[in-house]
């Protein structure tokens, strides 16, 4: 479904992303490790073309998103993100925080956009906060209407980018919990997390970045139980 061809990515001397391939499958959840500054957030933005790419292409379904053709609003709609802040609309109450992307980049009627919204809303057990704007959210709160958000223009893939990282300890479950029920549901997840134990629990494979390369990625029970590489294992065991 993904498809990762030598993807480099620098931002002008620096040579972030070193040359990636990989693929993905449709619903497979992979999860992205690895110490700061190694380019898992920047990996995921070449994904869904918030960066521009400098060499390689990424595919999805068989469509090349760094191909001036693609028009990458078709892209987007496609594939959702979740940022570790949020990102939500702070004007907007979250029930407009939701409709507002179905509505312009889809053209949902306001009706429909509303419906839809307030079902996603109860799917990640938010009903009652629709009226609520996110200065009013807590952060766990924050960050399920983000989610809502995304699935608002039905992605085919989701992409988390360290998605429980701001939240404080006792909200971090109650994201996790929202990601498991949508991994249960079939969607495909690229998730950069620091939760080893979802990753272990959830993932079909885990990728170890390091300095712009994918290091190593295996099964969770093959990169946590028996990594290959140094840096794979000095990683894990400051982690783990
Ligand atoms: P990670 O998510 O693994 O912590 P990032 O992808 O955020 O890593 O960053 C990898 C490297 O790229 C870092 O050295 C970071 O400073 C640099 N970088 C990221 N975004 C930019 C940018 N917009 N401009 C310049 N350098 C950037
Ligand atoms: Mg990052």
């Amino acid at each position: 479904m993904i498809k990762i061809e030598g993807l480099h990515k620098s931002f002008g001397e620096l040579e972030v992303l070193k040359g990636i391939d990989y693929e993905i499958n449709e619903k497979e959840i992979i999860c992205v490790i690895g110490p700061s500054g190694s380019g898992k957030s920047t990996f995921l933005r070449c994904i869904n073309m918030l960066e521009e790419i400098t060499a390689g292409s990424v595919f999805i379904d068989g469509v090349k998103v760094n191909d001036p053709k693609t028009n990458i609003n078709d892209i987007r709609k496609d594939v959702g993100m979740v940022f570790q802040q949020f990102n939500l609309f702070p004007h907007m109450k979250v029930l407009d925080n939701i409709t507002v992307s179905p509505r312009k980049v889809k053209n949902m009627d306001a009706k429909e956009a509303e419906i839809l919204a307030r079902q996603l809303l109860e799917k990640v057990g938010l009903a009652d906060k629709a009226n609520a704007y996110p200065e009013q959210l807590s952060g766990g709160q924050m960050q399920r209407v983000a989610i809502a958000r995304a699935l608002a223009m039905k992605p085919r893939v989701m992409l988390f980018d360290e998605p429980t990282s701001a939240l404080d300890p006792e909200m971090v479950k109650e994201v996790l919990d929202v990601m498991k029920q949508l991994a249960y549901e079939g969607m495909t997840m690229v998730v950069v997390t620091h939760e080893m134990g979802f990753a272990r629990e959830m993932c079909d494979r885990v990728l170890f970045m390091d300095q712009g390369l994918l290091m190593e990625e295996g099964t969770p029970a093959q990169i946590f139980n028996h990594p290959n590489h140094e840096r794979t294992k000095a990683f894990l065991s400051k982690v783990l």
